[in-house]
């Protein structure tokens, strides 16, 4: 994932909070600076593609849905989407969710045959009194509002499954070994999951984020990880902020990770600082020994705009644009 050389210490800039200028009897509002963060390097595009949604005064929901679906539908990231590592019976099934700044959610949860899982998640939203669908009935409701099945293995992804059964040993980090190497500037050891998690925060002050992968690889047919359970994989607070994460979704869900974040910050701590603090749970709760042998991270947002990442292991990357620009960040890591 590192292959932009170029690094930058976590930082704030673009304090860009909601900003009334009080002249004469007129109150005029001035817009914020929108900023959009996503995890991991890969997801440039997706970045660069909610940014221009938010640069056009776009609501940061409609900025990370538009983000996310670039990755969804990319089938060179084998973690999310389209091209997705299936499970063990090699069925790629998809896990999404959104929340929007009023605090409205909506999820899918092992959902098989729709590449956009993030679009059906805003849907369960819009259209259902539900919150979260899972499985056949995340795709009955898919198909109701006209999207269409479609087979999401592809060749690549289908060639590492079936060499992964000659043995069949499922490893949350390391299973995959070399053969994603090819073209791929991750360092090794590489895991064997990823999430595209996005925050946003929009010209009219206002929060949104989504999350949306495949999971692990050749987990437990039916299962679920924290990306689309609201409050561990994502978790948005008009009034706080927005966090997401991405690693052993195992540990995310076991810490509630991202609602973790949002108190912490609302208690005053920065992104970073509270990304670390949920961090440092995770690994005490596991102890250093297990903890080493995982990754998890987490980014954050503030209302005002300040972010920040960090993560379990070595290495752990986010995309950030402003009005400066867009960059990839390499966060701190506990161990
Ligand atoms: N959190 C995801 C899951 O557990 C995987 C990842 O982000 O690496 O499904």
């Amino acid at each position: 994932m590192l292959h932009r050389r170029k690094f930058f210490q976590s930082s704030l800039f673009g304090s860009a909070g909601l900003v009334l200028r009080t002249g004469s009897s007129i109150s005029t509002p001035v817009l914020n600076n929108p900023v959009v963060i996503t995890t991991w390097e890969p997801n440039a595009n997706a970045t660069s593609k909610a940014y221009a949604v938010l640069e056009k005064g776009g609501r940061a929901l409609d900025a990370v849905e538009q983000g996310v679906m670039v990755t969804e539908a990319d089938p060179k990231d084998q973690s999310v989407g389209y091209g997705g590592l299936p499970d063990r019976d090699g069925k790629v099934t998809l896990d999404a969710c959104v929340m929007d700044e009023k605090g409205n959610c909506g999820a899918v949860m092992a959902m098989e045959s729709i590449m956009h899982a993030v679009s059906v998640a805003r849907l369960v939203m819009e259209k259902t009194p539900h919150v979260q669908l899972v499985g056949d009935g995340a795709l009955q409701f898919a198909l109701s509002q006209g999207f269409k099945k479609q087979n999401l293995l592809t060749p690549e992804s289908e060639r590492l499954w079936k060499q992964w059964l000659k043995k069949a040993h499922y490893d949350p980090m390391i299973t995959v070994e070399n053969e994603l190497k090819k073209g791929d500037r991750r360092p090794q050891p590489m895991p064997n999951h990823d999430t595209i998690g996005m925050i946003a925060l929009d010209k009219a002050g206002n929060l949104g984020g989504a999350c949306s992968t495949s999971g692990m690889a050749f987990k437990m047919h039916g299962r679920v990880g924290d990306s689309p359970i609201i409050g561990a994989g994502l978790f948005v607070d008009n009034e706080v902020g927005a966090a997401t994460s991405t690693g052993v979704g195992e540990e995310v869900m076991k810490v509630c990770g991202s609602h973790a974040i949002i108190e912490l910050m609302r208690a005053g701590y920065a992104p970073e600082e509270a990304c670390r603090k949920i961090v440092e749970r995770v690994a005490k709760r596991l102890g250093n020994n297990k903890a080493s042998d995982l990754q998890v991270a987490f980014i954050a947002l503030d209302k005002k705009g300040n972010y920040g990442g960090f993560s379990l292991i070595k290495p752990f990357t986010y995309v950030v644009k402003t009005q400066k620009g867009q960059k990839i960040v390499e966060t701190k890591s506990l161990l």
